[in-house]
């Protein structure tokens, strides 16, 4: 069993921290304590995947002040558009369908949503016609009066999970095709996961697993990932989804199964975290899912969920395992 005992990421970059998570203003490296994104190999190179500083650097940016919480149809969310569209070119992800952004339109009473999903898609490593779908919400709740909601949990988080988990995938492929959908209007109620399972009906028959990234840094004082999965047992078997949970012991957090507390679109028992997220609009169509997240905390919807307020060395590890989770589920599936 592998127990990772990591402490630094790989490469240079701009996003800097000192021990205490504050993000330091002051770039000079003699300033620096701790983390400063230098070259550093202290860890186990053949487990590490995740880019630490690259993944706060997308943290950063996507919760920053100018993306003013990303709220649909608005200016910042144009920008986190733009910016999710133009690491996938750098990392040479392939449009899906010939094109990243896949529009849509949502009438709710007195409301009309434009919304726009991000999608891209990494083809098998051999024929396959089918995909597991990885699924992250880029929207947040945009701003009140001069407030801004930067929504650095929730869920640039996830976002920038999903790109360095995409970045990974690019270089060494899974067995299934890998479709990644940054979903818009999530917070409006599902609006974009909803809206492309509509536009591609031909999806849900194809699709073995969504994977849902929501809120993976917490707080400051977060220590634990929760997961919550539906009928594994469709496409694995005891055996397998047993090594599944063992590869949680493998890594240096703590995971649980199962959400506490409440949510806003709370219904009753169990089921009310089935449909938390964008996982919810796979499970209407009987697929199954593995969401993870932190669960609720102190900065939940509020203007406190910022990049200096999350865990950021949690986050990373968050992130390397939900990776390394679905490169094992990957090897089951047919
Ligand atoms: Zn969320």
């Amino acid at each position: 069993m592998l127990n990772i005992v990591l402490s630094l990421s790989v490469s240079s970059c701009s996003v800097l921290v000192d021990e205490s998570n504050q993000l330091l203003m002051d770039t000079r490296a003699s300033r620096l304590k701790g983390e400063n994104c230098r070259q550093n190999q202290d860890y186990e190179t053949s487990v590490v995947t995740i880019d630490k500083c690259e993944l706060l650097q997308h943290v950063y940016y996507l919760s920053s002040d100018q993306l003013a919480g990303r709220e649909i149809g608005s200016k910042g969310s144009y920008l986190a558009q733009q910016y999710i569209i133009e690491q996938l070119q750098l990392a040479k992800i392939k449009p899906f369908k010939g094109k990243y952004g896949h529009d849509f339109v949502h009438h709710k009473t007195f409301k009309r949503y434009q919304g726009r999903n991000i999608v891209a898609q990494i083809e098998a490593n051999s024929h396959s016609d089918s995909y597991i779908v990885i699924t992250a919400h880029y929207d947040h709740i945009g701003t009140q009066g001069k407030h801004v909601y930067n929504g650095a949990d929730d869920n640039a988080s996830g976002v920038a999970t999903l790109l360095s988990i995409a970045k990974a995938l690019q270089l060494k492929p899974l067995n299934t095709n890998v479709l990644l959908l940054f979903t818009d209007g999530e917070e409006a109620g599902l609006l974009g996961v909803s809206a492309f399972l509509e536009q591609q009906p031909k999806i849900i028959s194809q699709t073995l697993l969504n994977i849902n990234l929501d809120m993976l840094a917490g707080s400051r004082s977060t220590k634990r990932l929760h997961y919550l999965s539906y009928d594994l047992s469709k496409n694995f078997t005891r055996a397998q989804i047993k090594e599944f949970k063992a590869q949680h012991h493998t890594f240096s957090i703590r995971v649980k199964y199962g959400f506490n507390g409440h949510i806003r679109r709370a219904t009753s028992g169990q089921r009310r975290w089935r449909l938390a997220s964008d996982h919810g609009a796979f499970y209407r169509n009987n697929i199954p899912f593995v969401y993870y997240g932190v669960g609720e905390h102190i900065n939940y919807h509020k203007k406190s969920d910022t990049y200096n307020n999350i865990n950021h060395d949690f986050f990373w590890r968050a992130s390397e395992l939900v990776y390394h989770q679905i490169r094992l589920l990957d090897k089951y599936l047919i």
